[in-house]
């Protein structure tokens, strides 16, 4: 289960969203490492994986939120592990997902209002800047052999 981002029309890779996880103490966990059947593991971050489970061992999301590879955080989301009864993080924690998601859209549509279009003679001058590197997620990077 690789992680999920959200990616606008409008913005590509410059606001990409996802729902992030914090423990009870504020920290951000780590990638949760998965054994793959094959070879290969897996590292992932999903908030899915954040149930406090073993084999292997990984921590309990506290709150769910949405984040932004701009720096934008929503939000926090607070888990509800005692409503959830017997149902798997994964099920039960979709609602809040949901929520996350719509709070990034929110974020999204007041980039959308803050961006003012660019004269053509600028724009034509950025485009012969180059790029800088791009920020990555950690999640869905394979280990190595
Ligand atoms: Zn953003």
């Amino acid at each position: 289960m690789d992680d999920e981002t959200w990616t606008s029309d409008e913005f590509g890779a410059s606001h990409q969203g996802r729902v992030g996880v914090l423990l009870a103490d504020g920290s951000t966990p780590k990638p949760v490492y998965f054994d793959g059947s094959s070879s290969t593991g897996h590292y992932v971050a999903h908030w899915s994986v954040y149930d406090g489970g073993t084999w292997p061992d990984r921590a309990r999301a506290a709150v769910m939120r949405a984040e932004c590879v701009c720096g934008w955080a929503g939000a926090v989301h607070t888990v509800d592990w005692a409503g959830f009864g017997d149902l798997p993080f994964r099920e039960a924690g979709t609602e809040d997902a949901d929520r996350c998601m719509n709070d990034w859209d929110g974020h999204i549509a007041d980039v959308a209002r803050r961006t003012i279009p660019l004269p053509p003679e600028l724009e034509t001058l950025l485009e012969s800047v180059p790029a800088p590197r791009s920020r990555t997620w950690p999640a869905t990077r394979r280990s190595p052999r």
